[in-house]
């Protein structure tokens, strides 16, 4: 990270649409601060290792960005505070939390850890649901053509962005309980028009930032729900006359994705297809250590990897910080500070470019290592 970007605003995804929306009402724009406050969850398995390099990344941008500062807290949260306190997420953090500016997340949940349901704890979950961040925003990059499994992609050559609603589709049943003598169990798959409507504004607005389609993928022709997802997409993409679009079936698009992923611009899809579909691309760009996410909503973002807390490699140091710091990289997109957020992805393409790699991408790094190493380029 050699330049000194100057601080600019261009607002990315909710909060150019928040500004839109407040100049619209004739209200001031959002003016960038100075200072941003950030509530850290580092949370459960690898979670505490890969944020502790988010954090070092970060403090590298605040030490370029002369008149910049991140405040940042930290909240236990996860299957660990679960085990101290009995809640995973206490009510007075969750609270706290609010009050920030921006939440950074690492990962949450441990497989020996459950509810009498035999879920697991998933407080991130209860984050987008309570706090409505609706659009689940997860960039897959192609960095290096050596992380592909796929033949013939180089650099910046399979480059999508799914857009995944987070608050309903079928996750919305997961707090169902059952009784333990139960014949049979139903999960219902939930669509609502408030949030399909938000979700696809938002992904269109992306896609016009982009190369201009979107691609919507559902099961419109078995599901009632999504045949009904399907019409309000088809209502919405009236509203973008100058974004393309095309609409296919999730079986296919786990094809399409594996054949031709360069086609695609911006999925737009349901909760638990994006939840699937996010693992699948992320496979097509070196694993879920390569793939951010940012979870957003009209007044509150968390931004977090897209993966879990992957205790098979937990406590190792080998886990991969690129998605974490990806995600923070999102994370200051979203608070106004693109020149930043770039030179993260500089510096992590600087890395991948000169073969630095960790376990997952055939490398011997450490986390650690590979923090600094983005810290240094
Ligand atoms: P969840 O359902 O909680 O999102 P998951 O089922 O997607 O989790 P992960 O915890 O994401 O599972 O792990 C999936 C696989 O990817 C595991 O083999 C794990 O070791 C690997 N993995 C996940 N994150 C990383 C990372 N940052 N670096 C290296 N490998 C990782």
């Amino acid at each position: 990270m050699h330049a000194r970007p100057k601080i600019c605003n261009p607002l990315p995804l909710n909060m150019r649409i928040a500004q839109n929306r407040a100049c619209m009402r004739g209200q001031p724009k959002i003016v960038t601060p100075a200072s941003f406050r950030i509530a850290v969850l580092p949370g459960d398995g690898i979670g505490p290792e890969v944020i502790a390099e988010a954090v070092r990344v970060l403090r590298a941008v605040e030490s370029r960005l002369p008149g910049v500062r991140f405040e940042l807290e930290e909240f236990s949260v996860g299957a660990g505070e679960y085990l101290r306190s009995g809640d995973p997420m206490p009510p007075a953090t969750f609270e706290r939390c609010k009050q920030f500016d921006a939440i950074l997340l690492g990962a949450m949940g441990l497989p020996g850890v459950r509810w009498p349901n035999g879920t697991e704890m998933a407080p991130q979950l209860d984050l987008r649901e309570r706090l409505e961040l609706y659009a689940g925003v997860r960039p897959i990059r192609l960095y290096h053509s050596a992380h592909t499994p796929l033949k013939k992609y180089g650099a910046g050559e399979i480059d999508l962005v799914i857009f995944r609603e987070s608050t309903e589709g079928m996750f919305w049943s997961r707090l169902g309980k059952y009784p333990p003598d139960a014949t049979e169990v139903c999960d219902t798959m939930r669509i609502s028009r408030k949030a399909s409507e938000r979700l696809f504004r938002a992904a269109f607005r992306e896609a016009g930032r982009r190369r201009g389609l979107v691609t919507l993928v559902d099961k419109s022709n078995v599901l009632p729900s999504m045949s009904f997802f399907r019409r309000i997409f088809d209502e919405i993409a009236e509203e973008f006359p100058q974004i393309r679009t095309e609409r296919i079936y999730v079986d296919a698009a786990s094809l399409y994705l594996v054949q031709r992923p360069h086609t695609f611009d911006v999925i737009v899809t349901e909760n638990i297809f994006g939840d699937i579909l996010s693992d699948l691309a992320a496979g097509l760009i070196g694993g879920m250590g390569m793939a951010p996410s940012a979870d957003i909503g009209e007044r509150y973002a968390v931004f977090q990897p897209s993966h879990g807390s992957a205790p098979d490699i937990a406590g190792q140091g080998i886990a991969n910080p690129m998605a974490a710091i990806l995600s923070a990289a999102l994370m200051l997109e979203w608070l106004g500070l693109g020149d930043a957020a770039k030179m993260i992805r500089d510096a992590v393409e600087a890395v991948c470019e000169r073969g630095s790699l960790t376990r997952d991408l055939g490398g011997s790094l450490t986390t650690e290592q590979c923090g600094e190493l983005c810290c240094l380029s």
